[in-house]
């Protein structure tokens, strides 16, 4: 068995920094599977219009 390295689409928590892969990269996760933040894509500055 050969063994190669599979560059995939990979998401970061922007609050714990957890990095995972999706299963659909069509579709983003709602909430970190982690720290279970529906804002884990989200930088802590909030810019509010
Ligand atoms: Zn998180």
């Amino acid at each position: 068995m050969a063994k190669v390295k599979l560059t995939v689409w990979g998401l970061r928590c922007e609050r714990c920094s957890h990095e995972w892969v999706p299963r659909d990269p069509d579709e983003e996760p709602r909430v970190c599977p982690k720290c279970k933040s529906p804002y884990w894509n989200r930088p802590r500055k909030q810019a509010k219009k």
